[in-house]
């Protein structure tokens, strides 16, 4: 068996295919340039993809995960190397300016005057690790006093309980993707992009089964010793054994304008990263950037039921989401788009008249655990798969591109093993919760 030092050192140089350029694609097309082998990305959007998840104002950076210590001892490591990719930035990008990580912390309230069960676990987690003097719990007038812009939040009971841990913030996710996109380009990685060069639209099988490359809209056939799958929402429209096993889910995104009198109050200097009850309501949001503050609601969030493109049967339906510039797109239901602009309110009063800049739905590709898919698809020689971001993936780029080169490299390692091809619980059937409900019921707001 191969262990990734042998790989890395003396490798046999191959051809690799990576469709789609987001979070996951870009850092497994930069570890498998620095071991030497050739990468060609496909995108059907220039980089970053305007409607990608990866593409955003910011991004939460945590190692808050409970006692699932896999992905905490990963956020923690890849939390250790944003801090070298904000210097490395400033060389890259030298005229932009923006932060890329910003270790503003991170607040995790609840309603009660006792954390909940989430909280609770990831205080008694880290606390066993080692990580107990990074984290400060809080009573609701504590929060109040070292948060000014809470005190509002506390006095009215949404938030009565809180710990801050300081390790951990938000990163400009936009920038993130440029300076690994500028990274890639300057490694020798290829790209095609765009609706005809950059979308893949089949794969080439030998005539043993095996997945010998890929076909892209223009009709030009690409060849490789391998093709990798990193197509976030996109993935089981293409993939179609994905199907039983991810989700396409638009999540509701809200960014409000702050009044330049507040914006000092909510800059991430006094302001971090914060969940209100996160498990309850699913609301979290962030700091202000570039005078406008993002909130948005973690959730099953919307399905977009539709025909699935590899399917003779059109009433196969699998989840694929509605690009922005699309009506359905743009917006989020109208129900939902209240409820959460009502919750700010509560939350932030001094935010009641702030103007809603932008709303819309990001997808998420949602697995049934929450944990990626780093794998070879079964039965599909050459043929792999790093997708199920599940609204937590963006964090791991400083450590998922090894990750993923190391499965398409055929090296074991116990966190490969984590996110391993598995059966979800509806078995070979497509996997299609209702969650928060479908498109379809989609109101004009
Ligand atoms: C609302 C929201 C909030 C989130 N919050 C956080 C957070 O706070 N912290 C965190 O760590 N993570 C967060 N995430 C998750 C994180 O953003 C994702 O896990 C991550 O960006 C997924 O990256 P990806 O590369 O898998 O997908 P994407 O970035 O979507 O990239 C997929 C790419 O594939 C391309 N593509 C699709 N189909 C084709 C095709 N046929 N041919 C060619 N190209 C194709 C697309 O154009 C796109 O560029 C959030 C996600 C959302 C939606």
């Amino acid at each position: 068996m191969l262990t990734s030092t042998d790989d890395i050192l003396s490798p046999t140089p191959k051809k690799f295919l990576i469709v789609g350029g987001g979070v996951f694609g870009l850092n497994a097309a930069i570890a498998l340039r620095q071991r030497q082998h050739t990468v060609i990305v496909f995108d059907r959007l220039p980089i970053p993809a305007e409607d990608g998840s990866s593409n955003d104002i910011n991004r939460i950076v945590r190692m808050d995960y409970g006692a699932k210590g896999l992905e905490q001892g990963l956020a923690e490591k890849a939390i250790l190397k944003w801090r070298e990719w904000n210097d490395d930035a400033t060389k890259v990008l030298p005229d932009d300016d923006r932060p890329l990580f910003d270790e503003c912390g991170i607040i995790l309230a609840c309603q009660d005057k006792v954390l909940g069960p989430y909280e609770r676990g990831c205080v008694e987690f880290l606390s066993s690790i080692g990580h107990g003097p990074l984290l400060q719990e809080l009573s609701a007038s504590e929060l109040g006093d070292k948060f000014p812009a809470f005190a509002e939040a506390t006095s009215n009971s949404v938030m009565q309980s809180a710990y801050y841990n300081k390790l951990g913030g938000m990163v400009n996710a936009n920038k993130a993707m440029v300076y690994l996109k500028a990274k890639a380009d300057a490694m020798g990685v290829e790209f095609f992009t765009g609706e005809d060069h950059g979308s893949v639209a089949d794969f080439i099988s030998n005539a043993d089964g095996r997945v010998a490359g890929l076909t892209t809209r223009d009709g030009v056939h690409h060849y490789a010793d391998a093709v990798l799958v990193a197509a976030g929402a996109w993935s089981a429209s293409i993939v179609p054994e994905l199907a039983s096993l991810v989700v396409a889910s638009g999540q509701p995104v809200i960014y409000v304008s702050v009044p330049e009198n507040l914006r000092e109050e909510f800059s991430s200097k006094n302001f971090p990263v914060w969940t209100a009850d996160i498990t309850k309501t699913g609301i979290y949001g962030f700091p202000v950037q570039e005078g406008v503050l993002k909130f948005a609601c973690h959730s099953l969030g919307f399905t977009n039921p539709t025909p699935a493109p590899w399917s003779s049967d059109p009433s196969t339906l699998i989840s694929i989401p509605s690009p922005v510039g699309t009506p359905l797109g743009d917006t989020i239901p109208a129900p939902k788009y209240k409820e959460m602009l009502s919750f700010l309110r509560t939350l932030f009063p001094s935010l009641a008249d702030a103007p809603v800049a932008r709303a819309r739905l990001c997808w998420y590709t949602n697995t049934f655990d929450e944990r990626f898919v780093i794998s070879a698809v079964p039965h599909r020689e050459g043929l792999y798969v790093a997708t199920g971001g599940s609204g937590h993936g963006f964090k791991f780029a400083p450590v998922i591109g090894d990750v993923i080169a190391d499965v398409v490299s055929g090296i074991e390692s116990e966190v490969a093993k984590g996110f391993a091809w598995r059966d979800s619980p509806a078995g070979t059937g497509l996997y299609l919760p209702k969650g928060d409900g479908t498109l379809r019921e989609h109101l004009p707001i």
